[in-house]
């Protein structure tokens, strides 16, 4: 049976609790990545997003770009948010599993490129990249020395305040490649590309234009079906995507995806 673990991005919203129910209804465990504006503004969501048991992580206070911080402001963006879930668990009455980080939009300091491509062998560029960008028509040419230091020491940093990932088992040939299993933000294995069915995104020229086609690119993934690794499936809390959020993953169960726990002992 094909393996995965469910992380929602962009939370907590108006519809939040409505997911959580979906998902409590379906058994299905899952770790959200909350911003911090959001938590301030629906933190009684948050708090019983807890109380029912799933795991908040990390998306940054502002889902700015870290491309365009500095590094402390970046720091101080994460900082920010860590405070703000302290206090929902706090309030929730529930120990933290553990501090877990994702990059807002994917950006880990240098833009779009996301891992140091150019030190990838060639088979496992292509798939990260492949990734990365399916659908997008990414800027992904070298950073400056200087950004990709700013990546490094932000790696570090998030060693050192105790990070870590809250998944295990995810051992794909090229997602152990040190540049994605070394890596303490929370990258992924599979993207819905549930955002495209934005009204604003679907005004654009992107890949896909309908939940049946996000539900064909599910189908037609190399990696998602693979019984023997771990996926991390990525999706969002959107309020206008609250039937695909639903129609997507009722199609994964479906297609016999079974959700894992979110471990924080890996
Ligand atoms: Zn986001």
């Amino acid at each position: 049976m094909p393996k995965a673990y469910l992380t929602i991005d962009d939370s907590p919203t108006r519809i939040s609790l409505n997911l959580c129910h979906y998902l409590k209804d379906n058994d299905i465990p899952a770790i959200f990545y909350c911003r911090g504006d959001h938590i301030e503004q629906h933190f009684d969501v948050t708090v019983e997003m807890i109380r029912m048991g799933f795991v908040i992580g990390n998306h940054g206070y502002a889902h700015k770009r870290a491309v365009g911080l500095s590094y402390d402001d970046i720091i101080e963006d994460i900082s920010r948010c860590e405070d703000l879930i302290d206090g929902a668990y706090t309030a929730a009455g529930v120990k933290r599993p553990g501090k877990y980080y994702r990059f807002p939009y994917l950006d880990r300091g240098c833009g779009a490129w996301i891992v140091d491509f150019d030190k990838m062998p060639d088979d496992v560029r292509r798939i990260v990249h492949g990734l990365f960008a399916d659908g997008l028509y990414l800027d992904d040419t070298r950073p400056t020395d200087a950004l990709v230091e700013k990546k490094h020491k932000l790696q570090y940093w998030l060693a050192d305040q105790g990070f870590t990932l809250p998944f295990s088992g995810v051992s794909f040939p090229w997602y152990q490649h040190p540049q994605m299993a070394g890596a303490l933000d929370a990258l992924y294995t599979f993207s819905t590309s549930d955002w495209m069915m934005t009204a604003r995104h679907l005004a654009k020229d992107h890949p896909y234009k309908s939940t049946e086609d996000l539900k064909g690119k599910i189908d037609s993934d190399p990696y998602l079906f693979n019984e023997k690794h771990n996926n991390i499936v990525l999706i969002h809390d959107q309020e206008e995507l609250e039937d695909v959020f639903k129609a997507l993953i009722d199609h994964m169960v479906k297609c016999g995806i079974r959700f894992l726990p979110i471990n924080p002992h890996p």
